[in-house]
């Protein structure tokens, strides 16, 4: 008999079982070698395995797993929390421990709200987000997801929250400028919340560079500036959701350095811990935690908010990032692989786009390039093109969604230690598997 002791109940098929990682690369029990091409889910940021990370948890280990927040503060989480502190934008000072990217947006919504009440605010409660985007499974986030099936069986559990759309640019036929698409899709949020009644909206959340749901969607310059505007106009709180974006994957500490944007808070995790330790963070501006603390504190916590293993863990990753120049790497082995991965568009006619920022790289696959129509849904390209690559030890992340259409995307996103020659590897073993795709599926390849 099977025991189903593996987590995803989403699927009766069993994977292989997981030996052990070293760097970029996993191992199955049978031996196998696979290049983790997406660091799992955009988490492995520093690779598998690093001893210094590993030292430290064990060091960690000997003294306490475990102290409730209530009864102690321990040291490794003071320590993360002053890095954490002081790798944000100027004013976002105050970090509050969860473990794991839903509990940091869940913990998000409720700190913005709790804000509004001290100012006196009571009637802002509505969250807007954007469409298609995700934010989390647990009942609070998943209200804030843009992602309908995901969401729709459990509409009636959630408090519907407004949505705008996500700045799918690369789908528009108009005939606007770059910083005209931005502005265009910026302005949507004024008239949602002016739609909704402004007295009515508590914030808005994003993430800056998509990532499940639009694969690695970067706005025009002009949205993110336009954003925060619209946002202080109506006294409406910014929370920029880095919980994929956040640790250097987009070749920044968090991706809104890239525009110089300092949101009102900041959700962190995945690449926070790089999957050495459940981890999260939800970052806020310290008068926002005064006014909160000052009206008799925070109403929310998590029994293991702020553990200390997986805070030793945090501090040797981001030690780990900061002496090994990871965001640095990220920015520069990113640019290269964004060239290679549009490098392909010439072989393969049937990439639509390219895009992304540092590792957070995507390539959507479509029927005509012209139009951007996508790939007939039987072909179920999205599947098969991972199944293809994972069969040639090479781990690839996809979806099957887009601005309110749906199309084929995939995410290349290797762990940010990754080196010239591994990304000739990964590129090799990604170009054999779409010429595999092509052949199975008869699609047309250039010579
Ligand atoms: N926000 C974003 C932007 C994410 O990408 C994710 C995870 N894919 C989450 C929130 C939820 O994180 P978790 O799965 O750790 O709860």
């Amino acid at each position: 008999m099977t025991v189903m002791s593996h987590l995803f109940y989403q699927s009766r098929q069993p994977r292989p079982t997981l030996d052990y990682g070293k760097g970029i690369y996993l191992y199955d029990t049978d031996g196998k070698r696979y290049i983790d091409g997406s660091s799992g889910a955009m988490v492995s940021n520093i690779g598998h395995s690093n001893p210094r990370v590993l030292d430290a948890m064990k060091a960690q280990m000997d003294k306490a797993t475990f102290g409730y927040r209530l009864h102690f503060q321990t040291e490794p989480s003071e320590r993360l929390a002053a890095k954490t502190a002081a790798l944000m934008p100027k004013g976002l000072d105050r970090v509050f421990f969860v473990s794991g990217g839903s509990e940091a947006v869940e913990s998000a919504i409720k700190m913005a709200r709790q804000y509004a009440l001290t100012q006196g605010q009571d009637s802002r409660w509505k969250v807007i987000s954007r469409h298609p985007s995700y934010h989390g499974s647990t009942l609070g986030a998943l209200a804030l997801t843009g992602y309908d099936p995901l969401t729709k069986p459990f509409a009636p559990m959630m408090r519907e929250m407004p949505k705008i759309a996500a700045p799918t640019c690369y789908l528009d036929t108009d005939n606007l400028d770059d910083d005209q698409r931005g502005l265009k899709y910026a302005e949507m949020l004024r008239e949602e919340i002016i739609a909704q009644g402004p007295e009515s909206v508590l914030a808005f959340i994003m993430e800056p560079v998509g990532g499940a749901s639009t694969g690695a969607l970067v706005a025009p310059d002009s949205y993110y500036a336009r954003i925060r505007e619209i946002c202080d106009e109506f006294g409406i709180l910014l929370i920029y959701d880095e919980v994929m974006t956040g640790a250097g994957r987009t070749g920044k500490f968090i991706a809104a350095e890239h525009w110089g944007i300092t949101p009102d808070i900041i959700a962190l995790s995945k690449g926070f811990a790089a999957g050495y330790a459940p981890l999260g963070a939800m970052v806020a501006r310290g008068d926002m935690v005064e006014a909160v603390l000052d009206a008799g504190g925070f109403l929310h916590g998590y029994t293991y908010a702020g553990n200390p293993l997986a805070c030793a863990a945090g501090c040797a990753v981001l030690d780990e990032i900061a002496s090994q120049d990871l965001v640095g790497n990220s920015a520069a082995m990113g640019d290269l692989l964004k060239a290679r991965l549009t490098g392909l568009m010439d072989r393969f006619p049937f990439i639509g786009d390219v895009r992304g920022l540092g590792l957070l790289l995507a390539f959507e696959l479509v029927s005509d390039r012209k139009t951007m129509a996508p790939l007939p849904k039987e072909l179920n390209a999205y599947n098969r093109l991972v199944d293809l690559a994972y069969e040639r030890g090479l781990i690839i992340y996809s979806r099957r969604t887009r601005g309110g259409l749906e199309g084929d995307h995939f995410l290349v996103a290797p762990p940010l230690i990754v080196t010239e020659a591994q990304i000739d590897e990964i590129m090799a073993t990604l170009t054999d598997s779409l010429e595999a795709m092509a052949r199975e599926m008869n699609l047309p390849v250039n010579p």
